[in-house]
Formats: C-alpha cells, structure tokens, sequence
C-alpha cells in the first residue's frame, strides 16, 4: 500500500470518528480486517466499503465524505469571490479545508480586496470543512480595517464545526455569522457600530410597556420574565422602535 492510500483511509476513519458518524471501535475493527487482508497477501478492500459491507455506512454517507475530502485536498475549485446587491458586498466563497497551508492564500485574497477598496466582504462558508485556528488568522487581521473603513467581514453558512472553532477562540463575540446568505448581505446595511456594544456583539433588550432598550445583562431585567422581552437586532432597531438607551447599562 502506497503511502498516500495510507493516508487516505487513516483520514477517513477519522472524519467518520470526529462526524459522529461511526464509533472509533467499528473503525479499528475495519482497519484490522483490512491489516489482515493485506498480510495474506489479498487486495486490500478499502475502508469504506468495509463499514459498507458491515452495514456502518450507507454507500450514500461514504461517498458525500470522500466528496468533502476531494474539496479538501484541492482537487476541486476552492476560492472563488463575487459581488452581490447594489451596496458592492464582495462575497468571498472558501470550499475544503482552511488552515494553515491556505490561511497565506486567503490572507493575500483579503488584502486584494481591501486594496481595490472592498471593505464589505463576506465569506461564504457552505462548502467549508474545515476551519482551525490558522484559517481564522486569515482574516481576523482584516476584520478592524474593514470595519475601520465602514465595512465588516461577515459570514454565513458555517457547518458546526468551524461554528465552534470561532466559539472556542472567542470571536464569536466579535464576528457575525449568519445561516442564510440574504440575511447576512442585509446586516450590512447598518454600521458595525449598531451592532456592537463596549467591543462585543451585543443583544438589544426591552419591554413593550418600556421606553429604555438594554443589553441582555442590565440589571434592570432582572425581575422581567422572558415572554415580556423584546429583543432588537441592532440598536437603530431598537431606537427606530421608539425606544432609547438605558442609562444604567449604556447599551
Ligand atoms: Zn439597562
């Protein structure tokens, strides 16, 4: 077995164990049957047909992942950007794996934009699989010159995954994701500013009997049960409503 075949079936094995879609002990058993195949100097059969053969998998659910895996390792268009809605946001679509052997092509791609004077960019996530740390660092750095211009870097579709890679780091505090594309351009048409409190994303509270609108932890809610909030997506929404800012929490 080539070293590359190797590769390959040790990968699935562990995208199916991290997917939730087997248990590491149906693969390890696999891997063993494969192992032993091999040594009586048979073909080896490979992995997924194994979990197939032992009713694991579904062919269908097999072959969805070595789809995602051929997007991941390149061998499908990857990066694509296009613009969108009158208000020229630049939607940045990123397929397969984004981490460190992408994060310098996407950083560059990022800095393009912003040179071109693009500082409404959000990222298509829907045919991402992947998403560590380093991808992330791709486009942090552009995040405050965008929105220092005006703009944001914004992004919708992301599977669980990369949702929680951002949670981990903390961003999601910081960057809007959205699950639907038309959402995400429509947020655009307010500031960032409105959005955001004291360097957080914030949630914007009231009472329909209240003149004030709060952030979700004022005190002053304390007492209020939750079918009487009512929540604002932006503070414009909230002062559009009738509504101001609260002096104790300063939203
Ligand atoms: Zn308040």
């Amino acid at each position: 077995m080539s070293k590359r075949v190797r590769e390959t079936y040790h990968r699935l094995g562990e995208i199916l164990v991290r997917k939730g879609v087997a248990k590491s002990k149906h693969i390890d058993e696999a891997l063993r049957e494969q192992r032993q195949t091999l040594n009586e100097g048979g073909d080896a059969p490979k992995l997924g047909d194994i979990l197939v053969k032992r009713n694991i998998l579904s062919p269908t659910v097999i072959r969805e992942i070595l789809e995602e895996q051929k997007v991941g390792r390149g061998e499908k268009r990857v990066m694509s950007i296009s613009l969108r809605g009158s208000d020229e946001v630049a939607v940045l679509e990123i397929g397969g794996r984004l981490d460190e052997s992408k994060q310098e092509r996407v950083a560059k791609v990022f800095e393009r934009l912003m040179n071109r004077g693009f500082c409404r960019v959000l990222v298509d996530c829907r045919q991402l699989v992947y998403l560590d740390s380093h991808g992330v660092s791709a486009f942090v750095a552009y995040i405050d010159e965008a929105r220092a211009r005006g703009g944001d870097v914004k992004f919708f579709g992301l599977n669980p995954d990369a949702q929680f890679t951002l949670d981990r780091l903390g961003l999601n505090a910081y960057i809007q994701t959205f699950e639907a594309e038309g959402e995400a351009v429509r947020a655009f048409e307010l500031p960032i500013d409105e959005y955001m409190s004291r360097g957080s994303l914030g949630e914007y509270v009231s009472i329909d009997t209240q003149k004030r609108f709060h952030l979700s932890y004022c005190p002053s809610l304390e007492s209020v049960a939750d079918e009487d909030k009512v929540y604002f997506e932006s503070k414009k929404h909230a002062r559009d409503a009738g509504k101001s800012a609260c002096r104790k929490c300063r939203p």
